[in-house]
């Protein structure tokens, strides 16, 4: 695997916040190592080509799986994605389902989400100087949908495709963890409607929002939540067992998804203007 801090085969249009899986076995894969104003994020990024496209991977959790969802440098990830020119992220996730027709093995394209997180920094306008000097403005995005509708759409018809009957929306809500829910917990996740349950899509998805990224979850269920299971509640082996049980096929549709994407330059969203007209104060990437 080359390394670089250079060039232009560092650039990427699409990037891939998941594990190793999902790029290791690329043929040519140049391992880039960004910094940022908020840090380093999780890990290098992997750029390689997917059909015909550059594609920056990052492992959300460090390649040795070393980081927990709460102690993940959101910002430095979505930052370093955008500064070497991605702007359209796919963020697969597992996550836990709260309906009993939401079984391990599905997969869900959320439309909605709900932050339950506690102690992330979730946003780039907090008005706090950088340790570049660089002071952001205060700024106010719309999140009323959190993710980009193109990008939905493309995910849910790849992997009807590719024979994965995807669920079409949903709502995933994101706790603080890493423990798990309690059975209280994850009934009343599930009195409310909500869907599934994960610890890393918030603060990802308003993050790449900030930054005008489009942004695209795709949650696999590797376990019944507590509340939606009738056994001894969910267990990180159960939960890794069925990650590898579908990292293939997830990887597969991950593939076919960045096939479907639009260029970034006929991209027409609501993902693309998110501040309106406020002033950012800072150097976007
Ligand atoms: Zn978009």
């Amino acid at each position: 695997m080359a390394q670089s801090n250079g060039g232009t085969q560092t650039r990427a249009e699409i990037g891939v916040i998941g594990g190793s899986g999902f790029y290791s076995f690329l043929d040519d894969v140049m391992e880039v190592t960004v910094d940022t104003p908020y840090g380093a994020p999780s890990d290098s990024l992997f750029i390689g080509e997917v059909s015909g496209r550059q594609v920056a991977f990052l492992p959300r959790h460090g390649r040795k799986h070393h980081l927990p969802p709460h102690k993940i440098n959101y910002r430095a990830n979505l930052w370093a994605l955008a500064s070497v020119g991605a702007r359209q992220v796919l963020g697969p996730c597992a996550v836990g389902g709260l309906r009993a027709e939401h079984g391990p093995g599905t997969l869900l394209v959320p439309d909605q989400l709900v932050d339950r997180t506690k102690s992330r920094a979730q946003s780039y306008f907090d008005g706090e100087a950088r340790s570049d000097g660089q002071v952001p403005n205060v700024v106010h995005v719309t999140f009323a949908d959190p993710y980009c509708p193109v990008g939905r759409h493309a995910a849910v018809a790849t992997a009807r495709a590719d024979d994965w009957e995807a669920v079409d929306g949903g709502t995933l809500v994101v706790v603080e963890g890493p423990r798990f829910s309690t059975r209280a917990e994850s009934l009343w996740h599930a009195a409310q409607g909500w869907s599934v349950v994960g610890m890393t899509g918030h603060p990802e998805a308003v993050l790449a929002r900030e930054l005008g990224l489009c942004y695209t979850s795709l949650a696999l269920v590797t376990d019944l939540d507590a509340g939606a299971d009738t056994g001894e509640g969910v267990s990180h082996e159960e939960v890794l067992e069925v990650f590898a049980a579908n990292v293939g096929r997830m990887r597969d549709v991950l593939f076919d998804v960045v096939r479907a994407l639009p260029d970034n330059r006929e991209r027409d969203c609501l993902c693309m203007n998110p501040l309106g007209g406020q002033e950012p104060g800072i150097a976007l990437p």
